[in-house]
């Protein structure tokens, strides 16, 4: 069976001043249903216009994306529209992305308009059935955003992508504006309906440690560039990318397997993606730089069994 999504050679360039900002270089990947990937980077890698170049709510530059084998780049009409409802997106900031006027019942009833999904009696009782999925009460629907917590916006947030019935959802940061106490609830409630429902994730953090238990391989992207993918477990156990390191050293988990590891700190920020450094993006902060990565681009390589890197260290 092949993947639900396939990536191949995304590129999303956004033009600055006659300059080419280069949010998204080269993303190319296949994700598989029911599975979580993690993608993750600091902020102003590209993430998050992956993930909307990846679900075109961003045109990409170059690069086709194929849904159910399918290359959604040309799709138009009612197939642009179904592709709206298989495909859902959670926000970072769920009071942003909740019109603060309307209420609950609006908001998700919103949804299911648009795709023409419940009626009268059968759309309450539709909303209803979702504020139960996303733990919220019968009670909160005549509520407006402002009513509830970060947490409880979050599950508005959720349960008005989960409305449409979606296959694939796209969670950019959805847990980063949260309380750490409240972040681990949310994680569970997503893991939880994506078992009930078959649900298929990419989910974007900045931070490594957010996304370890809930993915199941993750992408770590650096200035627009694919630096390394594995799996969960053998990105945090072996981890071969030097920005990978970096990230994981900045970790403070309380994990004995770590104490011995090297830590590294990366100085300075993330150069502009008006201006990338030639050969390797991340060579002006890599503590093993070499003379090589100035000048060429290291190769994408399966270095352990799948577990890809590109890195000169490698080859
Ligand atoms: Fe560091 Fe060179 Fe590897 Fe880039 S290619 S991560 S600069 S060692
Ligand atoms: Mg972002």
């Amino acid at each position: 069976r092949g993947p639900l999504l396939q990536v191949k050679g995304l590129k999303k360039y956004f033009k600055v001043n006659k300059q080419h900002l280069k949010a998204v270089e080269n993303v190319t990947l296949d994700i598989y249903e029911g599975e979580t990937v993690g993608l993750v980077g600091e902020s102003g890698c590209g993430k998050s216009t992956a993930g909307r170049a990846i679900i075109r709510l961003y045109q990409p530059t170059a690069g086709d994306v194929y849904f159910n084998g399918e290359n959604i780049n040309q799709y138009s009409g009612k197939k642009l529209k179904q592709l709206r409802r298989d495909i859902q997106m959670i926000f970072q900031d769920p009071y942003a992305s909740l019109n603060p006027r309307m209420t609950v019942e609006d908001i998700i009833g919103e949804a299911l308009d648009i795709h023409g999904l419940a009626r009268g009696k059968k759309r309450k009782e539709r909303i209803l059935e979702l504020l139960v999925l996303v733990g919220l009460d019968a009670e909160h629907i005549s509520r407006f955003p402002h009513e509830f917590s970060g947490g409880q916006r979050q599950r508005i947030g959720i349960a008005r992508a989960l409305a449409v019935e979606p296959r694939f959802i796209v969670c950019d940061e959805p847990i980063s504006a949260l309380d750490v106490s409240i972040q681990a609830q949310v994680v569970n409630l997503l893991q939880n309906l994506q078992k009930q429902m078959g649900l298929t994730y990419l989910f974007i953090a900045h931070d490594l440690s957010m996304v370890k238990y809930i993915s199941d391989r993750i992408l770590v992207m650096y200035l627009g560039n694919m630096m390394e993918l594995g799996s969960s477990d053998e990105l945090h156990e072996n981890p071969l990318h030097p920005y990978t390191q970096a990230l994981l050293s900045a970790v403070p988990v309380p994990d004995p397997k770590l104490k011995d590891r090297e830590r590294i700190v990366v100085s300075g920020d993330v150069p502009s993606p008006l201006n990338p450094p030639s050969g390797c993006v991340f060579r002006t902060r890599c503590p093993h730089a070499m003379d090589i990565c100035a000048n060429q681009v290291p190769e994408w390589k399966e270095v352990r069994e799948n577990h890809f890197t590109a890195c000169h260290l490698y080859e």
